[in-house]
């Protein structure tokens, strides 16, 4: 039986159709870290995957793109609406996020994610070369590993989810708990971004399926499952190029100049997501400009709020609420022609944001849960000369490795100001002492590195593990 010898499963394919000059569809690859790491390792390794192409509808035919072979998998406009915005976005995303916002469940959307999972499994069933290895991703397809363990017991089979696993007392809300933790232990390999995701998945084998753990290796019914922490990274070498480029560096010089050269600014790049904390860091810049700890005519906050699953209510009410806050801070605060909030609901290309990076004075990424939080490990990996200051929230993921950072709940209004106003007095020493160290640790933890020592336990008898019949 011919196959692929490695195949990655991710909701979506890596690639997005965008218009040519001429008007013409063509693909172009995706950005991302996830992407960039996987693409060397796929070309080398002729692997293959499989993914949805963005779009409702029937597919377009498998094809080969940047020297990868890309399978479609099909989703009918009430797949989208079920699998993908219901079960995905507003069940399981909501209820992994701590509940931030109500999660919201529904017997039709489950329906769905179980059907669009078999589709995905059958899928990776039928492309498999004998004893391949197959990587799926994220909580979108978290029936995937068992599904697929049954149909193809010579596969091994690894999961990672690159959003937080949240505690027992949360996750049993889920009337899916039990069938999702199945579908997990039907992998060889289980990562998470952080230890405690680890240990909540170690719990819940426990408490859902009487399993039993030693160290990283849980036996069940069906096996035995290794679950460990690999945190995500991001493409530093990429980083650092943009951070040197003459161009770049123009362009942050031009946007604080644009900006009329303020003596602070303070930098937000989010997707627009309730689990980000925009409001709270749109709280505490608005009171500390009202209380004079920053002055309203020096410190500028530049927001990007990338529009993200616009047709979920959550998302629409949040935009709501943000867009009053940034109003009322600018109409108190503001003067003709020099705003205090720049809210930029768009978004940017990697150069654009790389010059923003290297403009702000201040970071401030305060996510209420964040699985890592890219952004943060972009910023530092940005700062070549080791200046600026990363203020950031104990409960995203990067957290546990950007140590040095201004680190700060979120909840905790009158911290979260006391962690900004002291990110923007840091003097230069203090600045470079904490990036520093920082930076040093990206570099010897990249995206590259993730993905291998992901893949290379997968690879080994010990990821591996299966009971065997
Ligand atoms: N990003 C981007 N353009 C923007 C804003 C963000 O390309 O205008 C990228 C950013 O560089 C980062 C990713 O989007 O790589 C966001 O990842 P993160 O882990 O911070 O959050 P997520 O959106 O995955 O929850």
């Amino acid at each position: 039986r011919a196959g692929y010898d490695l195949i990655v499963l991710a909701n979506r394919l890596p690639v997005d159709r965008v218009a040519d000059s001429a008007g013409a569809d063509r693909w172009q690859r995706s950005p991302g870290g996830l992407v960039t790491a996987l693409h060397p390792i796929m070309r080398a390794q002729r692997g293959a995957w499989i993914g949805w192409h963005g779009q409702p509808g029937p597919p377009p035919d498998p094809f080969t793109h940047d020297g990868i072979r890309l399978h479609p998998v099909e989703l009918s406009e009430d797949d989208v609406d079920g699998y993908y915005e219901g079960q995905s976005n507003a069940t399981i995303w909501p209820l992994y996020h701590d509940a931030v916002e109500q999660p919201i469940f529904d017997r039709d959307w489950r329906r769905s994610y179980r059907e669009v999972n078999e589709r995905f499994a059958a899928a990776a069933a039928g492309l498999a070369a004998p004893g391949a290895l197959v990587w799926v991703h994220d909580y979108h397809l978290q029936l995937v590993p068992g599904i697929l363990r049954r149909l193809r017991p010579d596969l091994r089979i690894g999961f990672f989810l690159h959003i937080p696993l949240p505690p027992v007392e949360l996750f049993c809300q889920m009337p899916l708990r039990e069938e999702i933790m199945r579908g997990l232990l039907g992998a060889d390999l289980v990562g998470f971004q952080h230890p405690h995701g680890t240990r909540n998945f170690q719990r819940l084998a426990a408490h859902l399926l009487a399993a039993k753990t030693t160290g990283e290796v849980i036996e069940h019914a069906e096996g035995v499952t290794t679950a460990a922490t690999f945190p995500i990274s991001i493409d530093v070498a990429t980083q650092q190029r943009l951070a040197d480029d003459p161009q770049v560096r123009a362009r942050a010089a031009e946007i604080r100049r644009e900006l009329g050269d303020p003596q602070t600014l303070i930098l937000g790049v989010d997707r627009l997501d309730y689990t980000k904390g925009i409001e709270h860091r749109l709280t505490a810049f608005g009171e500390l400009l009202a209380e004079g700890r920053l002055d309203p005519a020096k410190t500028v906050l530049v927001q990007v709020a990338v529009p993200s699953r616009q047709r979920i209510d959550h998302y629409q009410a949040l935009r709501e609420r943000v867009e009053r806050t940034v109003s009322r801070i600018n109409g108190v605060h503001a003067g003709i022609g020099r705003l205090c909030v720049h809210y930029l609901h768009q978004s940017y290309d990697r150069a654009e944001l790389a010059a923003l990076y290297l403009a702000a004075d201040v970071m401030a990424v305060t996510p209420l849960r964040d699985g890592m939080n890219l952004v943060a490990k972009e910023y530092v990996a940005t700062r070549t000369d080791d200046t600026g200051a990363l203020v950031l929230s104990e409960f995203a993921g990067a957290a546990a490795e950007l140590s040095q950072a201004w680190t700060v709940n979120p909840h905790d209004l009158d911290r979260l100001k006391d962690a900004i106003v002291a990110a923007a007095h840091a003097e230069r020493e203090q600045q470079t002492a904490r990036m520093r160290p920082m930076r040093a640790h990206l570099r010897r933890h990249d995206v590259n590195r993730w993905a291998a020592d992901f893949l290379n336990r997968l690879e080994t008898p010990a990821g591996r593990g299966r009971v065997e019949a």
